[in-house]
């Protein structure tokens, strides 16, 4: 199987539906070229990307020529007894009977107790057993330690999607580099997720978009092919909203070759340029989380901040903080004592209030 997958939640739209005969296309480029990876989920385009693919892939290749990846989303059941009806309804959505690749969606410390309760990875492993899934996995969005947790207690996930990047590497937040690093330390087969980190990878600014550039290959060259030639990673997905977007990454990832010595310092070049951008010095200790009366998301806040600070606000996905958001800070300074960084956190607090608000 080739090492570069189709994600399918930005798929092309006309005038609010999923532009079909462009979607059509993609895939039979797609599969003229060898690749065969195709990953869907639930929530996608609001249910519409189940179908797209339903109606450009399955519809009109041979069930064995392709391999399709879905997800359980926490927010489609609540009950134990609400997942199996619900995967029926995603097999059903998509055309199948069963799928290559199963995950349970989004992995994070909010999440994970839900789909415990629920016995989510128990039946997951049911599933398999009865042959509707071949391979159970996790996405996640969450420390490498909390990784760690989850493959220690649940031995029949099979294979991880990370988020990924060169920008992300040593992030004290998204931890890319740490969470590969459990993954192999468990032999868990990883597959990439965001890539060019929802495109701010390839709209880097000019500086750095110019150090890429000069070299004849574009910025998503680089961001792909740098998350595909680690050790361990068997699957670089991208999602793909054009058939021009999908062209131009099929030409680098049909024969490919990992990043080059002089390519990786290009790409270290490239980092260096986005870390000068002065930042929230926050480690995501969480020292300040632990004494905070409002429960106030702190190290997330920062994080985000830290995100616009370096990609643009434009590039950046801004969770709800509802209850814990940034506006609810009472000032009372508890979480400055126990700041090892020594952070002035009610100040950034109310800039952030002000730009996430
Ligand atoms: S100053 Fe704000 S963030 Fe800090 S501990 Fe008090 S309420 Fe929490
Ligand atoms: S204590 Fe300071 S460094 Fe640690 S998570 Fe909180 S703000 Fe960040």
């Amino acid at each position: 199987m080739k090492n570069f997958g189709f994600g399918l939640m930005r798929l092309p739209m006309l005038g609010g539906e999923v532009d079909i005969e462009q979607v059509k296309k993609m895939v039979d480029r797609f599969m003229e070229e060898g690749f065969t990876y195709f990953d869907t989920a639930h929530p996608y385009i609001g249910g519409k990307s189940e179908l797209a693919i339903r109606e450009c892939l399955v519809e009109r290749y041979p069930r064995e020529s392709f391999v399709l990846a879905d997800k359980l989303s926490s927010s489609f059941f609540k009950t134990e007894e609400e997942i199996r009806p619900l995967f029926e309804k995603e097999l059903e959505a998509c055309g199948v009977e069963y799928f290559d690749y199963f995950l349970m969606h989004s992995q994070s410390r909010n999440s994970y107790p839900k789909y415990c309760d629920c016995r989510a990875y128990e039946i997951g492993a049911e599933l398999k057993a009865e042959g509707k899934i071949k391979h159970l996995g996790l996405s996640f969005h969450d420390t490498a330690e909390y990784l760690e947790k989850i493959l220690t207690e649940k031995p029949m996930v099979e294979f991880v999607q990370i988020q990924f990047n060169y920008a992300d590497y040593d992030d004290a937040e998204n931890q890319s580099g740490k969470c590969l690093e459990v993954c192999r330390k468990f032999g868990k087969p990883a597959i990439v997720m965001e890539p060019v980190r929802g495109g701010a990878l390839v709209d880097l600014p000019a500086e750095a978009k110019e150090i890429l550039e000069s070299t004849g290959k574009s910025c998503a060259n680089y961001a792909i092919r740098y998350a595909a030639s680690f050790d361990g990673i068997f699957m670089v997905l991208s999602g793909m909203s054009s058939l021009e977007q999908l062209e131009e990454n099929i030409a680098f990832m049909k024969d490919f070759e990992p990043l080059s010595e002089e390519e990786f310092a290009a790409v270290d070049k490239v980092r260096e340029i986005l870390d000068s951008v002065e930042t929230i010095p926050c480690t995501a200790c969480k020292y300040c989380t632990e004494v905070c009366p409002k429960n106030i998301a702190i190290p997330s806040i920062f994080s985000t901040m830290n995100e616009i600070k370096r990609f643009g606000k434009e590039h950046v996905w801004i969770g709800e903080f509802g209850e814990r958001g940034p506006e609810n800070c009472i000032k009372c300074g508890k979480c400055e004592k126990a700041c090892p960084q020594r952070i002035a956190i009610r100040d950034e607090l109310a800039e952030a209030a002000k730009i996430l608000g």
